[in-house]
């Protein structure tokens, strides 16, 4: 079943346009009474029948709001040191299947990518679209947001989730599955900053500042992970952890 988002508040009929509209004409080549699946801007889901098609409109009517929510109850924002050409469209589109609610692309000291000014503005632009993309295909309720590229003193400053971790590559004191535990106790499970390294990894000031920002530094097993592989994992535990993969 497919699933688009609509830029409109959630109405007896929804109207989809623009790239969307075609593709549901041209390239589905659905036809009225076909059945597709909205999300408002209000963040209603609902699933509703072809009224009205055309290569630029398509009206979607007699909806049926659709109870279940496709979101984790934990909210991951992931953190991710800018890593080498195609990896953070991977990062980013696999951060979105998984349930994450926004994603943060942080210049970093082992950073190899510099990015600043238009040339950032452009690949947050790209990193956008893949994450609409992603959102549409794992039917989720939202699009996650891709913040602007950040400094590490920004980022932190921008995302001070009830709970951070830094997933650090040096740390063999501290599980991930030991941090999480103490997250819950203190029922801050639920507001998550993921921070993971580029494939210099991180450095020690950036150590620094995550910890008087309150993060926790945690290992994520003695081998030594991917930039790439590194968040997908951690989000996979935590998610596993709270149930976000299924509690039965
Ligand atoms: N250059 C580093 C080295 O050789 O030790 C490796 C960095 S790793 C490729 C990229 C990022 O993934 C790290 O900065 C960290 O955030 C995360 N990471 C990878 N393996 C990890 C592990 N075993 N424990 C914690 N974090 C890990």
């Amino acid at each position: 079943m497919h699933r688009f988002f609509v830029p409109q508040i959630f109405g007896d009929v929804m109207t989809i346009t623009g790239v969307d509209a075609k593709h549901i004409s041209k390239v589905l080549r659905m036809t009225i009474g076909d059945e597709l699946q909205i999300v408002s801007d209000d963040g209603v889901s609902a699933l509703g029948k072809i009224s009205y098609i055309d290569a630029v409109c398509v009206k979607v009517s007699d909806l049926q709001i659709i109870a279940e929510s496709h979101e984790p109850k934990v909210k991951i924002t992931l953190a991710q040191g800018l890593a080498k050409g195609e990896k953070m469209d991977f990062i980013i589109q696999k951060a979105v299947e998984l349930g994450a609610v926004s994603i943060v692309p942080v210049t970093m000291e082992h950073s190899v990518v510099r990015l600043d000014g238009p040339k950032a503005d452009k690949k947050v632009e790209r990193w956008q679209k893949i994450s609409e993309s992603a959102a549409k295909q794992s039917k989720r309720d939202i699009i996650p947001q891709v913040q602007n590229v950040m400094s590490v003193k920004e980022m932190l400053a921008a995302n001070d989730c009830a709970t951070k971790i830094i997933a650090y590559e040096c740390e063999d004191q501290t599980s991930l599955k030991a941090a999480l535990k103490k997250a819950s106790e203190n029922e801050k499970i639920n507001d998550l900053l993921l921070i993971i390294g580029p494939e210099g990894g991180i450095s020690e000031n950036e150590l620094e500042l995550a910890r008087n920002a309150g993060a926790v530094p945690v290992s994520l097993g003695r081998r030594i992970l991917r930039a790439e592989t590194a968040g997908l994992v951690a989000m996979s535990a935590i998610f596993y952890e709270s149930g976000d993969l299924g509690e039965y």
